[in-house]
């Protein structure tokens, strides 16, 4: 196992970073506002062994709901994930120990006003409260910019122009206190960017996770085979394991993700070099305050259910929990869903084929998979 270069980083009573035990996170996946079922999550992470807490913030309402979790758990270390409404940043960090930004969500409000000028009032805003920062870059939410400079099969490039910019930006403005992420839901394509990063930038923590893993056990296979791949190479000072779970079973997030660093630490590993997926694979994500519909854990084990007769088939199908990120996101798999209030999205690849009612789903998804796999015999014939 190679050792960290990273330089240390705190959260609230956390450190990570250097030769720090690698820090095993989570987050809510309530509506922030339902207090009392935030509250349960945070117990339930705590439970677990959680090292820190991210809770999303999108409206003044979720800020008032953050102080009074913060208020009834005093000890957790929570992280705010903040969506597009960045300027919330002062309000949530006098409760928090970290805040989360994603570049690609930066352009969201006041577009005319550089994206340099937001990243300082973050930094400023963390300096006064004594908060590390996170920047997050998702596959599925990249800086339109940096897409563009880029050929289209090439989705990494973008992430790491991205991540490497802003942490010039944290740089020049003399605040070192901050970590990065770059979070895909393909395993591979998360080693080779935090590989590329690593490389470009071996001082700075990484946050390691595979988004939109799925459920148990496929989105844990998929999450094990990458922290395997990076953390033997000295990369990854914190990490969060992604699944769509039940909400009483959050926790397990955090018993996977010690788990598996436990396996690491052992010499148990999974005797594979590469994550070769074969078959139907199933991404969804793994719920936050955004979820439109709480049907939609239901209706992701559903689709698992309904595909099993189809598992031979090379055949991607993603399933995303809300309007915000569902778009974007679904966009590389075959057949994509994300939910809304009281209808569901249905896709295939980029376009879109219409929306059903949460009864209608199921069965308009088996007519679009059954054509998908006639269409592929059909290419082999
Ligand atoms: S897709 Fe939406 S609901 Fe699911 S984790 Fe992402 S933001 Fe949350």
């Amino acid at each position: 196992m190679k050792a960290r270069q990273t330089r240390e980083v705190r959260i609230g009573n956390v450190t990570i970073g250097a030769n720090y035990p690698i820090a095993v996170q989570s987050m809510t996946a309530t509506k922030t506002q339902d207090i009392a079922a935030t509250i349960r999550q945070v117990e339930l992470l705590e439970a677990a062994g959680a090292d820190v807490i991210r809770i999303a913030i999108d409206t003044p309402k979720d800020v008032t709901a953050l102080a009074e979790v913060r208020a009834a758990r005093p000890n957790a270390n929570l992280v705010i994930d903040l969506q597009e409404n960045y300027r919330l940043a002062e309000r949530v960090a006098p409760f928090v120990q970290k805040l989360r930004y994603n570049p690609g969500h930066l352009y969201h409000i006041e577009r005319d006003k550089p994206v340099s000028e937001k990243v300082a009032y973050l930094v400023d805003v963390a300096r006064a409260h004594g908060c590390a920062i996170r920047i997050g870059v998702n596959a599925g939410s990249v800086d339109p910019e940096k897409l563009d400079k880029y050929p289209k099969h090439d989705s990494i490039s973008p992430m790491l122009d991205s991540a490497l910019e802003h942490c010039l930006m944290l740089d020049d403005l003399g605040f070192n206190q901050y970590v990065v992420s770059l979070k895909d839901s393909d395993p591979n394509k998360v080693i080779d960017a935090n590989i590329r990063f690593a490389e470009a930038r071996p001082d700075v923590p990484l946050h390691l996770g595979v988004t939109e893993a799925g459920m148990p056990p496929d989105g844990i296979i998929k999450t094990r085979v990458a922290f395997e791949q990076l953390i033997t190479r000295g990369i990854g000072d914190t990490l969060r394991v992604s699944l769509t779970l039940p909400f009483e079973n959050k926790g397990d997030e955090i018993t996977v993700g010690r788990q598996i660093l436990k396996d690491i630490a052992s010499g148990r590993f999974r005797s594979v070099a590469r994550f070769e997926q074969k078959g139907m694979n199933i991404i969804s994500c793994p719920s936050c305050s955004r979820v439109e519909n709480e049907a939609f854990i239901d209706l992701a084990q559903n689709v698992r259910e309904m595909t099993t007769y189809a598992k031979e088939h090379d055949i991607t199908i993603a399933v995303m929990g809300c309007r915000v990120n569902g778009p974007g996101e679904t966009d590389d798999a075959d057949l994509g869903m994300w939910c809304a209030p009281t209808y569901v999205n249905l896709k295939r690849g980029p376009e879109s084929l219409g929306h059903y009612t949460y009864d209608e789903i199921l069965g308009r998804l088996r007519v679009e998979l059954d054509k998908l796999i006639d269409e592929k015999r059909g290419v082999l014939v």
